[in-house]
């Protein structure tokens, strides 16, 4: 099967390349075309997924085809878009029919479940590896953004933390655990579910978000940084699944929750004030966590309040220099 054979039968056919709102023009031509409201921003982001680095070698393609998509649309939430539209760049060994099927099957589970479609993308042979770029929209000047948090604020996160960190060992085939335990915590690797409606809810109240990818103390440090504050995370409030604390037990669920990567959950500061909005419309996962101080970093509070912060908070492909 050639290239364009390809693009066609898998791709162009797919079912999250049927066009949607915003997409003028989809899979065909040198460009895709897009369309914003009046009064809209594009927002873009891009991200990569290569085999033995980011999802085992040998793995289901159709998790991996809603993964791949989840965790580039999770930028969008964290910003408080709208999806549109996303491109594929993949890069793979070789054709395999099945493959390809499954694999743009679990990518349009997930385009669904976003509302988005496939407008484009770029086919070529090599080391299995996965590129996509999403495009949203947001009202002009109302994006989510790491630079606004202000002391007073509360930090909060959109759900439990942790489960796709717990699922490593499962996903690797190191460790095994019951269906109860199991399920939950796979789910959430395979299929993040990308907050976009709680980030577009969060337009107008929030000060400051990002979706954890890296982990949470680590990705909290972006916040901080970005808005020349300090954040305090309470370890007592930092949820936690029942699955994760039952297959890792207390304390190493926490570890999970507070370094662990992968969790594509939101972490957002806000006034106190816009709590109890949030709870009425029915966002019951979000907690609070900890709040916003003036200074700087990260610092981690027990119990009774004493600084247990850990060194190492979270996954860098290069580490910084010392
Ligand atoms: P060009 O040579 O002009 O860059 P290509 O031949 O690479 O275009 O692609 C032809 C069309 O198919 C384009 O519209 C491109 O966006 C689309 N396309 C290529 N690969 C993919 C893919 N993996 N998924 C979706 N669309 C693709
Ligand atoms: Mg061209």
């Amino acid at each position: 099967m050639g290239e364009f054979e390809l693009i066609n039968h898998y791709f162009a056919s797919a079912a999250c390349a049927q066009g949607g709102e915003g997409v003028v023009l989809g899979i065909g031509d040198d460009c895709a075309l897009l369309s914003l409201p009046p009064g809209e921003q594009l927002a873009v982001s891009t991200d990569t997924l290569v085999a033995g680095v980011h999802f085992p070698d040998a793995c289901d393609p159709g998790l991996l085809g809603q993964r791949s998509l989840a965790v580039a649309a999770s930028d969008l939430a964290a910003m408080g878009a709208t999806a549109i539209g996303f491109t594929l760049a993949l890069t793979l060994p070789e054709v395999g029919p099945a493959w390809l099927q499954a694999y743009a099957n679990g990518l349009s589970r997930m385009a669904h479940r976003c509302r988005m479609s496939l407008v484009g993308g770029d086919t070529t042979r090599g080391p299995l590896s996965i590129t996509i770029t999403v495009f949203g929209r947001v009202p002009a000047g109302q994006a989510l953004r790491r630079s606004g948090a202000r002391p007073g604020d509360v930090l909060c996160v959109g759900g439990p933390l942790g489960n796709a960190a717990g699922a490593l060992p499962l996903v690797l085939g190191q460790r095994q655990a019951p269906a109860e335990q199991a399920e939950p915590l796979l789910n959430h690797y395979w299929a993040p579910m990308p907050q976009l409606t709680l980030g577009q809810w969060l337009r107008g109240s929030a000060t400051a978000a990002l979706d954890i990818s890296d982990g949470l103390l680590a990705d909290c440090g972006h916040i901080a940084k970005a808005s020349g504050v300090a954040l305090q995370v309470n370890l007592a409030q930092v949820p936690v699944s029942p699955a994760l604390q039952a297959f890792l037990g207390h304390d190493a669920a926490l570890q999970a929750a507070l370094t662990g990567g992968d969790d594509y959950v939101l972490a957002f500061t806000l006034p106190p004030e816009a709590l109890a909005p949030l709870a009425s419309l029915g966002f019951i996962e979000v907690h609070v966590i900890g709040r916003v101080l003036e200074g700087q970093g990260v610092t981690l509070l027990d119990r009774d309040g004493q600084d247990i912060t850990p060194v190492q908070r979270g996954y860098q492909h290069f580490r910084e220099t010392p």
